[in-house]
């Protein structure tokens, strides 16, 4: 019996690994909607199209497709034809996407996405208000969390070598995001009702993969 499993949280919660693992495990389909809203935010930036300017990002998101394909580590992002992977994670574009996220239109034509491609059950899908907006009716909702400094701490071990940045900024950096994101007037970021905390402060990535897979099990 498949089912539907949204897994919300602030930055640098882990949402993507634990996501991408719990889904591997189920032999369910992944789908980092984060790597969406980024897309939109690249193609923008690229386009010269300000976050405010409603009908030219219509415009815009008539023109792009983009494609989540399974990679050895981790998901590959298309857009249109291009492999913008990597693209996507660079500083200007984590810097700006909260402000496209916060437009309506995005928001509408990116959840409409969302919903066809959790349409067939047996998706993870992971962002900020995949439980509360995009599938209220997902069977299992999780709310990842974790303190900031470990978010930020994290991330920083992560950082490729040309991305390097202290951690007292890569914290702000974190902190500013999801004041942002917690902030805007349509899906903000904030635990569904029905969502199962889950703080993975302190927990291996493992332990907390294995409690999604069990509750997505029973
Ligand atoms: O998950 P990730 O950190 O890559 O997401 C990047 C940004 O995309 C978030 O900070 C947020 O502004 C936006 N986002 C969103 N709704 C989602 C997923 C991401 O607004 N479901």
């Amino acid at each position: 019996n498949r089912i539907n499993i949204a897994i919300d949280g602030p930055a640098g919660a882990g949402k993507s690994t634990i996501a991408r693992m719990v889904a591997g495990q189920l032999n369910y389909i992944y789908i980092d909607t984060g790597a969406m809203y980024r897309a939109v935010t690249l193609a923008a930036q690229r386009a010269k199209v300000a976050s405010s300017d409603e009908a030219a990002l219509e415009q815009l998101l008539k023109k792009i497709q983009i494609t989540l394909l399974p990679g050895d580590e981790g998901q590959l992002v298309w857009m249109n034809d291009e492999d913008v992977t990597g693209a996507i994670r660079k500083h200007e574009v984590t810097e700006q996407v909260s402000y496209y996220a916060a437009q309506r239109v995005v928001r509408e034509v990116l959840s409409q996405w969302q919903r066809e491609l959790a349409a067939t059950k047996g998706v993870v899908m992971d962002g900020r208000d995949i439980g509360t907006a995009v599938l209220p009716s997902a069977e299992l909702k999780i709310f990842l969390t974790a303190s900031v400094s470990e978010r930020a701490s994290r991330r920083f071990k992560q950082l490729k070598p040309h991305e390097q940045m202290d951690l007292e900024t890569l914290e702000k950096s974190i902190a500013t995001r999801d004041e942002l994101d917690k902030q805007r007037d349509i899906s903000p970021l904030v635990q569904a009702e029905d969502a199962i905390l889950l703080d993975s402060t302190g927990k291996s990535i493992d332990e907390v993969v294995q409690e999604v897979v069990n509750l997505g099990r029973c």
